[in-house]
């Protein structure tokens, strides 16, 4: 009878952890190429989605293979900084001097190490270099000058081109159109790049990379690099990458809360970034994503559309262009 009793009680914990691992993916993973209105020309989309399912596909690959976050992460970054659709890399929008100037940031969830850069001029990859500031410093965030100081001195593994290396048509035509108006939209916002990883080793790391806002001021510095507003990951509660007007991000604190509303009051992820998305007082423009510990994936966006994509170990794989 008490063997019988012990044989059907390990038959049920087999059974019950078999379930678990059904429902927990062993790895999942988000990406945004920014919130606002998205450009309604076909080819435009078409490319954008191409390169989003693209990247989707080879972090999927490598995942499942054991890759870790912060490596999926860093390399998806590389990938859109590489795309001029996307506000990021070459993509990079144009400050009012007819210039540009990029930020970045990458976390790692194991142990809260961060590193950021911001308004560099010269660097292809900025997410590869603010990896280094987390890795070769003990400082969180870099910017202008001293950064470009710092990726000389990294050296071959930092690639650098002529700041006109970022300049494309379609961004040019944006600042004159945005130079031209009284008074741009939050609307007009789009194509800052992130990503968040959850990995099969159970650790997070959450990265954004971006151009800023088409005309700002020189020196101009966005939530995109400042840890705790645009860039934010803890093992113990979530990841997440935030996209739009980057002030409202930082007065907010956004990403940190969306972790703190998790770890203090026991809110759940989708809570969370909803709370911090349509709270009145926040007054945010713009689009979250996020993935917590145990694999829930959201993403969530207050503009008319954000372009997104999603992918996790139960079979998952979606991308979203615009609304
Ligand atoms: N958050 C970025 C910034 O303010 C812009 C964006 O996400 O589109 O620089």
């Amino acid at each position: 009878m008490f063997f019988r009793f012990c044989l059907t009680a390990v038959v049920c914990l087999i059974a019950l952890e078999c379930r678990a691992d059904e429902a927990t993916p062993r790895f999942a993973i988000v990406i945004h190429g920014g919130a606002g209105r998205i450009s309604s020309d076909p080819a435009h989309r078409k490319a954008r989605g191409e390169v989003l399912d693209r990247v989707l596909h080879d972090a999927k690959q490598r995942l499942a293979d054991g890759a870790a976050a912060l490596d999926v992460v860093e390399r998806v970054i590389n990938t859109l900084e590489d795309a001029p659709q996307f506000n990021a890399g070459r993509g990079a929008v144009f400050n009012a001097a007819g210039a540009h100037e990029l930020d970045a940031s990458i976390m790692d969830g194991r142990d809260r190490s961060c590193g950021a850069v911001a308004g560099v001029r010269t660097v292809r990859h900025p997410i590869t270099l603010a990896r280094r500031v987390m890795t070769d410093t003990r400082h969180v965030l870099l910017s202008s000058d001293g950064a470009e100081k710092f990726a000389d001195e990294v050296g071959a593994d930092i690639e650098r081109v002529n700041n006109d290396w970022f300049s494309t048509k379609p961004q040019k035509a944006r600042l004159k159109q945005i130079q031209a108006m009284k008074r741009p939209a939050a609307e007009h916002l789009m194509g800052t790049v992130g990503c968040v990883v959850l990995d099969t080793h159970g650790d997070i790391a959450a990265g954004t990379s971006t151009g800023g806002m088409t005309n700002k001021k020189f020196g101009r510095v966005g939530d995109s690099p400042i840890v705790g507003a645009g860039t934010f990951a803890d093992n113990a509660t979530c990841g997440v990458s935030c996209t739009g007007v980057g002030e409202d991000f930082i007065r907010n604190a956004i990403a940190y809360q969306i972790s703190a509303q998790m770890e203090y009051a026991a809110k759940s992820l989708e809570d969370s970034v909803h709370h911090m998305l349509h709270h009145p007082r926040h007054q945010i423009s713009g689009g979250i994503i996020a993935i917590s510990a145990a694999g829930d994936i959201t993403m969530q966006f207050n503009t008319d559309g954000m372009s997104r994509a999603a992918a996790d170990s139960s079979g998952r794989h979606e991308v979203h262009v615009a609304e």
